[in-house]
This record gives structure tokens, C-alpha cells and sequence, in this order.
């Protein structure tokens, strides 16, 4: 009985999206419902999981491309959940017009979320911390009881994000690294948006873009 995480790599973009579930309440989310929403929601029929809601890390379309199918197929009590920083980006599709992608972004997200805001998942807290830079509204999802975080597009596995973008500012990005991740205790579990997991205390001393 304790918190699940089963990671799909999924769109065009290869984006990592996280199925989160209390096995105990059978609650989950999903953190990033990056593509094909039906490969998820399969997922969470087969283990008798309901989703709760759906927590976006940052507005783009490779981010939030299968929010459209999940909602189609588990409409009830679905809450959706964003920076409102993001909301222009969300409202221009996630910027995949550049990139040739039109999705639909399916329902406005209706839970909108602050710095220090508290999300649930059964019995699990995650605190928000705003971290913007690759995008405006960029927040993390930080769990302490299970020592992990979810990290969107801000870092990644000795890399860090864009911020050539609409919105993207390398100034905010590294005050939001150091701020808002390198002041997690060393041990804490990084998830991020692309490629593999990595650590707070492994990046502090290996990234090779923003040092501890
Ligand atoms: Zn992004
Ligand atoms: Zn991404």
C-alpha cells in the first residue's frame, strides 16, 4: 500500500507523462498527460485506479496532448490543475503551431494554482512551487513524505530546459533551479518531463548548465 508511479513516454516530443496512484484509496492523477490519453486511461481500468485529476507542470501541447481523450473517457469529478501564468500559452493550443502540431487541449483547466498551493492524491500532499523560465506558469510538484518531485521541463538529467520559446527567460530558469529545486534535501527523487530520472544532490554536483 503506498504511492504508485508508472511513466509513459509518449508524443511526438518522447514527453514523460506520470500515472500517480494511492493504491490504497485507488486515487491517481496524472502529472503531464502528455499524448494518447487512451494508453493511460487503459492503465488505470486495468488496476481498478480512478483519476482524479490531471496536474499540468507547464502549458505545451506535448505536455498536455492526451487531456482532451482522458476527459473524453473519465469526464466525472475530473479536476484539472495549472499556473495561471500559463493560460495564454494554454489558450494558443501549447505553442504546437510552431512546431506544425495543432492538438486540442480539451476543458480550461478550472483548479488554478499558487506558489506553496497543497495538490492531493488520496492519502499523498504535494506542494507547488512556482518555478518559471522555460514557460511563465511553470510549477513543480514537490512530494516530501516520498522524497520526490516532479519536475516538468524546468530540469532534466544533466540538462536543464529551453527557454528560446514564447515566454522562456534563462534568468528565471536558473533563480528557479537554485530556488525552488536545489534547496530540496539531496536525496529527493527528480522526475522530470523528458529522458530519465535523476536526483537534487546527483545535479547539484553533475549539471552541467546550473551548479549547486
Ligand atoms: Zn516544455
Ligand atoms: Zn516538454
Amino acid at each position: 500500500m503506498s504511492l504508485e508511479i508508472q511513466t509513459f513516454i509518449l508524443g511526438p516530443a518522447q514527453t514523460n507523462a506520470y500515472l500517480v496512484a494511492d493504491t490504497q484509496t485507488n486515487q491517481a492523477v496524472v502529472v503531464d498527460p502528455a499524448w494518447d490519453g487512451g494508453i493511460i486511461v487503459k492503465e488505470t481500468v486495468a488496476r481498478s485506479w480512478k483519476i482524479t485529476g490531471l496536474w499540468y507542470t507547464h502549458a505545451h501541447f506535448d505536455h498536455i496532448g492526451g487531456a482532451a481523450e482522458i476527459v473524453r473517457l473519465q469526464a466525472e469529478d475530473l479536476m484539472i490543475a495549472m499556473h495561471p501564468g500559463d493560460l495564454t500559452l494554454w489558450r494558443a493550443g501549447g505553442g504546437g503551431k510552431l512546431f506544425g502540431l495543432e492538438i486540442d487541449p480539451g476543458p480550461e483547466p478550472d483548479r488554478l494554482l499558487s506558489h506553496g498551493d497543497q495538490l492531493e492524491v488520496g492519502r499523498y500532499g504535494f506542494e507547488v512551487r512556482h518555478a518559471p523560465g522555460h514557460t511563465p506558469g511553470l510549477c513543480v510538484f514537490y512530494c516530501q513524505e516520498e522524497n520526490l518531485c516532479f519536475s516538468g521541463d524546468l530540469i532534466f538529467y544533466r540538462g536543464v530546459g529551453r527557454t528560446d520559446l514564447p515566454g522562456g527567460d534563462w534568468g528565471e530558469l536558473e533563480k528557479s533551479i537554485r530556488r525552488q529545486i536545489y534547496t530540496l534535501p539531496p536525496e529527493t527523487r527528480l522526475l522530470s518531463g523528458h529522458g530519465p530520472e535523476t536526483s537534487v544532490g546527483e545535479e547539484t554536483v553533475s549539471n552541467p548548465f546550473i551548479r549547486g
